[in-house]
């Protein structure tokens, strides 16, 4: 029986990437309906309202969400709604695999996946201003929320996830030596959770610089990753650029009667409407919600495709050397189906 899930198709390049990614759902015999809904700058021009209440009722209903990427305001203005939907929902485990799929680039054969904390730190937004001498804007304060309940559950997430999927090792990565309390806080929870994993999986932990640093000159060490929120938003598009760059990178965020599966990049103002986008990401991203739900046989079909694709190279899109538009790229997906 076909499984209704909420579509958010999004901003910028979304809507095209998302729709490229139902022909592909289509053609692989995905058993999927479709709620579609709106939120972002999409909803704001439609209902003035960023994030529609029809929008959070058909996600509750459903309990899973395919979302195209949604555009934040710099600085001013609402603030992100895709934060806001993994607030909502308590989606507190971002996972982020990054797998090499074409060859020829800088690194052959990478296969990590990166688990961030997706509730905590200093996306919390707790953050003001403070005023002196007439500056109403003399400073900032951000305030970065770690707490033992959130840090247990995410490391304990990558654990598990580790072990479901047959993983090595899991690299714990912070800032402990400078943020004593936060991060300190944070690398007791990790050490303690590792202790009931002792013997089936690796632990190590790491400063987060030094780990930015390795993952470049030796990404073969790591395995799992998983670290607190902004340093998972920011490594997550570094990993991205070891295989190809953001338009190959999916996402799940999981919690737990929640699920929503999107691709790590944004709305791409700079290339909307050019029909030159990479919908590989969000096409991964399906793939992720089709595994979730047990059609992993579908998912299969589609990263077959996607694979035979990359490597015969005859029609990559720009990022990745290629002329190819978004629509080329996914008719020939299809045809590789067939
Ligand atoms: P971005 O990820 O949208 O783009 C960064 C660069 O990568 C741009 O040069 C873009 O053209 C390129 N790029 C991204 N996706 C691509 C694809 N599929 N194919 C080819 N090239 C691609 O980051 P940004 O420009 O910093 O942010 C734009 C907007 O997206 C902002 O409003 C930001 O808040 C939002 N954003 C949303 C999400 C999300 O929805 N989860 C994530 C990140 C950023």
């Amino acid at each position: 029986m076909a499984k209704t899930i909420t579509l958010i198709p999004g901003d910028g390049i979304g809507p095209r990437i998302v729709d490229a990614t139902l022909r592909i759902l289509d053609a692989a015999g995905a058993e999927l309906e479709y709620d579609r809904q709106i939120a972002g700058m999409a909803a704001v021009q439609e209902v003035a309202n960023p994030l529609p209440p029809e929008t959070i009722d058909s996600a509750e209903r459903t309990g899973l969400i395919l979302k195209g990427p949604l555009t934040t305001p710099v600085g001013v203005g609402f603030r992100s709604i895709n934060v806001a939907l993994r607030k909502e929902f308590d989606l507190y485990a971002a996972v982020r695999p990054v797998v090499t799929l074409m060859p020829g680039g800088r690194y052959e054969d990478i296969d990590l996946v990166l688990i961030r904390e997706n509730t905590e730190g200093l996306y919390v937004g707790v953050e003001h201003y403070i005023g002196m001498q007439g500056d109403p804007k003399a400073a900032a304060e951000s305030v970065m929320i770690v707490t033992r309940f959130g840090a247990r559950r995410i490391v304990r997430y990558a654990f598990d996830y580790a072990v479901a999927n047959g993983r090595r090792k899991v690299t714990f990565a912070h800032k402990a030596n400078i943020l004593k309390y936060t991060q300190g806080l944070f690398l007791d929870v990790g050490h303690e959770v590792a202790k009931e994993y002792e013997g089936q999986v690796e632990f190590e932990d790491m400063i987060i610089d030094a780990t930015a640093m390795h993952l470049v000159m030796n990404p073969y060490r790591f395995d799992v990753l998983v670290m607190e929120n902004m340093f998972g938003d920011i490594l997550s598009d570094l990993m991205a650029g070891l295989v190809g760059g953001l338009g190959m990178a999916p996402s799940g965020n999981i919690g737990e009667r929640l699920a929503m599966f999107e691709p790590v990049h944004g709305s791409a103002p700079d290339i909307a409407g050019l029909n030159i986008a990479n919908p590989t990401a969000q096409i991964l991203s399906a793939c992720m919600l089709l595994d979730h739900i047990g059609q992993a046989d579908a998912a299969g079909r589609i990263r077959t495709a996607i694979r035979s694709c990359l490597r015969e190279c005859d029609t990559l899109t720009r990022d990745l050397g290629g002329t190819a538009s978004t629509d080329e790229f996914a008719r020939s997906v299809v045809g590789r189906m067939r």
